[in-house]
């Protein structure tokens, strides 16, 4: 029986519909060709084939663009926004126009061919989270930024190419999405309401259910949203109460809290 569920947060209405819910086989597909990997612009040797880098961890060899790197971060070869120029926002009658600046780079997570950031060590998926805090702070700088998207695509159909080397996008916009003013004035609206923060208390409350809850870790805890909108969506949420509104996506899975 489908349900509908409401998401406490923004309260929006979401159909779970159980029935046709994929199997975590059906989202697999990876098949190995070293063809592929010879054509690959985003392994070590082929730093000519990608924009400049912005970004990189190099322990074997510090010249800029050359071999010896762990992980590198180039501007996208087909951004969305870009750096430069100012924002120009102006009007057009009804219409509210300004320029597409902001940031668009690909982190590249490791010098070898591998498709699944899933088959990445320990020490290699650090480095690429820590990757993501440094830009995000180096982004911060710039006053014209307001929000940034990390993001992954990965497998058929879900835009990342077909090129299979594991790889992130980061997005920094001029202005925050609607989804996210929804999710700030949400939990704005809770706290006015309740006097207390509805992430702490959806926290509290998943812990003590223990009914969606996939991991609880130090620090951390990862659950499956009560209203999801796709097949495997978890949120991993610190524990700790913080005052900025902190979200990560990658792939199926999201850091949040306020
Ligand atoms: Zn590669
Ligand atoms: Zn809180």
């Amino acid at each position: 029986m489908p349900e509908l569920r409401k998401d406490p947060i923004i309260g929006r209405w979401v159909i779970i519909a159980t029935e046709r819910a994929r199997r975590p086989d059906q989202f697999s597909g990876h098949i190995h060709d070293p063809e592929e990997a010879k054509a690959c612009p985003f392994c070590e040797g082929k730093e000519a084939k990608t924009p400049s880098e912005i970004y990189a961890i190099r322990p074997r060899n510090p010249t800029r663009n050359g071999p010896g790197w762990d992980l590198r971060v180039v501007p996208s070869i087909s951004p969305f926004l870009r750096v430069e120029g100012d924002l120009d926002r102006r009007g057009n009658g009804v219409y509210d126009v300004m320029n597409g600046v902001g940031a668009h780079e690909v982190v590249i997570e490791t010098n070898q061919h591998i498709a699944n950031m899933a088959d990445l060590s320990e020490e290699q998926i650090t480095r690429v989270l820590n990757c993501y805090s440094d830009r995000i702070a180096d982004l911060e700088k710039d006053m014209r930024l307001k929000y940034v998207l990390v993001f992954k695509n990965y497998g058929k159909g879900s835009g990342g190419g077909a090129i299979r080397h594991t790889r992130s996008q980061l997005i920094a916009t001029p202005v925050n999405p609607k989804r996210v003013k929804e999710e700030l004035a949400g939990a704005r609206q809770y706290y006015e309401y309740h006097e207390r923060c509805v992430f702490c208390d959806l926290i509290k409350q998943e812990l003590e259910q223990k009914e969606r809850v996939i991991l609880d870790f130090d620090g951390f805890v990862a659950v499956s949203p009560f209203a999801a909108r796709f097949p495997f969506e978890t949120w991993i949420l610190p524990k700790k109460h913080g005052k900025r509104l902190i979200k990560i996506i990658i792939g199926i899975s999201r850091l949040c809290h306020a």
